[in-house]
């Protein structure tokens, strides 16, 4: 059964499916993304990241390349058509194609690939049991980094340097010492005293939708939040420290630059919140 892409109106094979080489996300990272996890044959949180997608799009004046209810089909029958029953839907949005310029084109429409992926949920869930290892690398994106664009470069070589370092992820940190985020999630610590801390999405990071929704799930649980800054040292010696995205969910760390968090092992708290996340996120059946 091959895999298919949606791109630009066509269900196409995987293996054959393309762009224009003047697309402006290929030449400027003109573009932005989303990620949804797919779960037990549901598709997570579609509202809040397709309402996080009309933000970026509208923070870069790129126009929707449809309804928002022609999108969540496509969404959905990418899943459907790929049988993803765990995994997720990935979809990209550029400006479009045009001659190479950096002013923006005039009259251009923008451009929509739609990939779906399977996971083994047995994988993540051994990784969860295990915990996950981080790094720490000074901050260096751009100042837009709540705009969730395509330019990830910055990020691609953090995470590179943590699987060499034997890693799973990088944490960016300030020039004052205070924990950004991670490459590809949001980071997070437990007190001792049992509360979450994370920084505030005003303050240059992502407004993660699973960190989102963990704030409905910690209400639920009786977990309190608090949104601020933490400094490396502060996450070395909490309770615990955990990381969240959209298809890490909720992932505890147990290390960070190779010094152990706590005793080493897993949470409790980051574990229960993994545990109930499904409960909370909004489903929508694929
Ligand atoms: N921070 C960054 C830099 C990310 O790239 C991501 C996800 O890709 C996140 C945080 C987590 O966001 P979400 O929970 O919406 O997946």
């Amino acid at each position: 059964m091959p895999r298919i892409a949606y791109v630009n109106g066509r269900y196409v094979r995987h293996a054959v499916a393309a762009v224009h080489i003047e697309d402006r996300g290929y030449q400027f990272a003109d573009g932005v993304y989303e990620v949804c996890e797919v779960a037990r044959g549901f598709i997570m949180d579609m509202t809040r990241h397709l309402d996080r997608l009309d933000r970026s799009l509208g923070h870069l004046e790129i126009a929707w390349p449809m309804s928002r209810k022609a999108l969540q089909t496509i969404l959905r029958e990418v899943v459907k058509r790929n049988h993803v029953v765990n995994g997720m839907v990935y979809l990209q949005v550029t400006r479009g194609v045009a001659g190479r310029d950096h002013v923006f084109p005039a009259a251009v429409r923008s451009a929509l690939v739609v990939t779906a992926k399977r996971s083994d949920p047995a994988v993540a869930l051994a990784r969860a049991e295990t915990g996950v290892k981080v790094i720490t690398v000074p901050e260096n994106r751009w100042e837009r980094v709540d705009i969730k664009t395509v330019g990830l470069l910055p990020n691609v070589l953090a995470k590179q340097k943590a699987k060499l370092a034997g890693a799973y992820e990088a944490w960016f940190v300030d020039p004052d010492g205070t924990v950004k985020e991670g490459a590809s999630t949001n980071a997070w610590i437990v007190t001792k005293d049992g509360k979450l801390v994370t920084r505030p999405a005003e303050s240059g990071i992502l407004r993660g939708i699973t960190r989102t929704t963990l704030f409905d799930l910690a209400a639920k649980m009786g977990l309190t939040i608090e949104e601020r800054s933490f400094s490396v040292a502060e996450a070395k010696a909490a309770r615990e420290a955990f990381i969240t995205a959209a298809t890490t969910v909720v992932m505890p760390v147990v290390a960070i630059d190779g010094d152990p968090v706590a005793n080493g092992h897993p949470g409790s708290i980051a574990l229960s919140l993994r545990g109930s996340f499904f409960d909370v996120a909004e489903k929508t059946r694929a």
